[in-house]
């Protein structure tokens, strides 16, 4: 078998997210990892939500889902448990994971899903064009909030952190090849892990742009951050203002999920026989 190639994970759809859109080096970042890690197509699955982060399932040439908003993790739990020799991609935009699917986060992260959750975090909610944002900061302007956002913006490392994940990381869009080493590491974990990827959306967002970051971004690796270290990855992740960090958080194995349900210890469930009852059968057990 031949070795996959960037090329070959590149789909014939033209490539409509604006251009200058963070969006690009997502996508970039995770080809260049599916290559490096050899991965056969068949072996993962990317599954997305809806907003402008969800056209990557357009743009990359593997097995795919589209899913609902908010349902990134619902669908990529669903495909992890019925088959858990796949590698399941979870992409989600920040309104879409924290705000319609927030219920669903902390709850993968504490069950610890084997699924990689990669967020587009742009702070904006960009495909309906332009409106506040759970992560949104205070203060920001925007048609939905044109005298400045009043709650606090989510924190999504530190409500990971909080709900035991098992490797928690940020990445910038603005350093392809640190998001892509993020993304083999978050592929390679063997747990729910999140890469919260500040994301920068030209186009309504002028307030975290590429300069705003640029300025402020810091990697962990660089001031010997600790990522076993459950206290030290809580301090750095409330860092904000002047200097924001990426890198890994924190990061420790433990027993993934389905390594407790004893239907799933011998083989995926998939490929379990499939033994059909007849219609008169079941109901005749269920009355
Ligand atoms: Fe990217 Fe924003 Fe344009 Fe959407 S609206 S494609 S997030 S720049």
């Amino acid at each position: 078998m031949t070795d996959v190639t960037r090329q070959d994970l590149k789909t014939e759809q033209p490539i409509n997210w604006c251009p200058g859109c963070g969006n690009f080096g997502i996508l970039r970042a995770l080809q260049d990892a599916l290559v490096d890690l050899k991965l056969p197509r068949e072996k993962y699955l990317v599954v997305t939500g809806i907003g402008c982060h969800g056209k990557l399932f357009n743009y990359i040439n593997t097995n795919g889902f589209h899913g609902i908003h908010g349902r990134v993790l619902p669908f990529a739990t669903g495909a992890k448990l019925a088959n858990h020799d796949l590698i399941v991609l979870g992409f989600a935009g920040d309104g879409d994971q924290y705000d319609e699917g927030i219920g669903h986060f902390p709850h993968a992260a504490r069950r610890n899903i084997d699924v990689k959750l990669f967020t587009h975090s742009n702070k904006v909610y960009g495909l309906t064009t332009g409106q506040t944002a759970p992560t949104s900061p205070q203060g920001y302007k925007s048609k939905t909030s044109p005298r400045g956002s009043i709650p606090m913006p989510i924190n999504p490392l530190v409500l990971a952190l909080a709900s035991n994940a098992s490797f928690v990381a940020r990445g910038f869009v603005g350093d392809v090849k640190h998001l892509k080493e993020l993304s083999k590491a978050a592929i390679q974990h063997k747990g729910f892990a999140l890469v919260d990827i500040l994301q920068v959306c030209i186009t309504f967002n002028r307030t975290q742009t590429w300069k705003f970051y640029r300025d402020r971004v810091y990697k962990l690796e660089e001031e010997k951050h600790d990522p076993t270290d459950l206290k030290q990855a809580i301090e750095r992740s409330q860092e904000t203002g002047d200097r924001i960090p990426i890198g890994i958080f924190y990061q420790k194995e433990r027993p993934v999920y389905r390594a407790s349900l004893p239907q799933l210890r011998e083989q995926a469930l998939v490929r379990e026989p499939i033994q059909p009852k007849g219609l008169d059968t079941l109901l005749r057990e269920f009355t």
